[in-house]
């Protein structure tokens, strides 16, 4: 899969598209396009699940049993989703071992969210078609209001079906195709039978019946852990394109937002992710809370995956000072203040002109670096050491640049 291939539509091709798309419309929710299954199912997890505390915890109690029970399930199902079927299958932003892939399908299962090939289509179309109205393409495009984003695009049947096309790659990987063809199986075993197996060892070890702890396991294991952790997933959908900063790219609905990233895993840094779909952080600092990217990431640690990959922080700089500026313009814009621009425009015209050349430079002797460090060649160590000290002098006079770009620019918004 090419990144190109996956990324967004070009937007000149948008209007030809919906045009295209338009026998697909009309996805509202009437009673004979119901999808029963899903809904009975969502509907009836959550109120079996959302209720267990109030009938079981006065008679049995809430102890570890319960609380291990939901938590491991809560967490093993959240990062199979977000490390796996999200960051590893649907935009291969690292490479995993088949324990990490077997692993991903297993736990991935147990969440009801679709197996990772559907998921993954549907989630590729997603980051092709974002924000597209009236497209299934996009199938939860925040355009048709937060319900339909959250929840309701799967209540419904759309016509024709998507067909899951773009995941050739896929295909190709026999762990993904045996999850594809067994997913209600698996998920039944991995959802519900295990976690009240597990409950029944546990109940009768702590003197108590088999059927209490098949009943915990069913509970809190089961239902309640589906339904809580299907509506944080739905959040990425819905409010990760609602509330938030857009710090990346502003031409989408998808924000970013530290508050989300706290009930998704690490997936609240959504207008990053947006931005930059290729890299397996979605949450770039240290202290962004992004409990899936450390999980890549001690994996790679332990050789169960390799190749992460990350956008140079050179490439982000630019889109946020693509960001600024425009915001720049609009601000002093709405402040009748142009002729203030236009005093300022040819300078930061010619340190952004500047900038994206150091960056192109950069760029280069990355994959320089990449094709030497590739190559089994006899002089390779002097060849990368020194395209490593010309990429240093790169890094460094762009970030000199920028430093003088961050100045004006500050000088430019604090004008009157
Ligand atoms: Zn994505
Ligand atoms: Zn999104």
């Amino acid at each position: 899969m090419s990144t190109t291939e996956n990324g967004p539509i070009a937007p000149d091709q948008r209007q030809a598209h919906l045009a295209k798309a338009s026998e697909w419309q009309d996805g509202d929710i009437h009673i004979e396009k119901i999808n029963w299954v899903t809904s009975v199912f969502l509907v009836v997890t959550a109120i079996i699940g959302l209720s267990a505390p109030w009938f079981y915890i006065p008679r049995f109690g809430f102890g570890w049993m319960e609380a291990t029970l939901f938590l491991t399930m809560f967490i093993a199902g959240g990062l199979s989703i977000t490390a796996g079927y999200h960051r590893l299958f649907s935009h291969r932003t690292y490479q995993g071992a088949w324990p990490v892939r077997l692993l991903a399908v297993l736990f991935g299962a147990s969440t009801f969210q679709m197996s990772a090939l559907a998921w993954s289509s549907e989630h590729r179309y997603h980051h092709k078609y974002t924000d597209m109205d009236g497209d299934p393409h996009d199938p939860h495009s925040i355009h048709r209001g937060f319900f339909w984003a959250h929840v309701g695009w799967l209540l419904v049947r759309v016509n024709p079906r998507l067909q899951h096309t773009n995941v050739e790659d896929l295909r190709r990987d026999p762990i993904v195709m045996w999850q594809d063809r067994y997913y209600v199986v698996i998920a039944s075993v991995m959802g519900f039978i295990m976690p009240m197996a597990v409950g029944a060892l546990w109940a009768t070890q702590l003197g108590s019946t088999a059927g209490h702890g098949v009943f915990a396991g069913f509970l809190f294991g089961g239902c309640l852990r589906v339904a809580v952790l299907h509506h944080c997933t739905f959040f990425i959908n819905s409010l990760a394109h609602i509330i938030g900063k857009q710090p990346y790219d502003s031409t989408n609905t998808a924000r970013d937002s530290g508050l989300l990233a706290f009930f998704t895993f690490g997936e609240g840094y959504h207008n990053y992710h947006h931005a930059f779909q290729t890299d397996y952080r979605n949450g770039i600092k240290a202290w962004h809370f992004d409990p899936a990217k450390w999980a890549i990431w001690t994996a790679s640690k332990v050789g169960l995956a390799k190749n992460l990959r990350r956008v140079p922080l050179e490439t982000v700089k630019l889109a946020q000072l693509r960001e600024k500026r425009a915001n720049l313009e609009k601000k002093l814009e709405r402040k009748n203040l142009e002729s203030v621009m236009d005093s300022w425009r040819p300078t930061l015209d010619a340190l952004e002109a500047r900038l994206e050349e150091l960056h192109l430079d950069f760029r280069r002797q990355l994959v320089r670096y990449t094709q030497a460090k590739n190559a089994k060649i006899e002089q390779q160590r002097e060849l990368l050491l020194e395209i490593r000290s010309d990429m240093r002098e790169a890094r460094r006079q762009f970030n000199e640049c920028f430093k003088d770009w961050r100045r004006m620019h500050r000088q430019a918004l604090t004008s009157r």
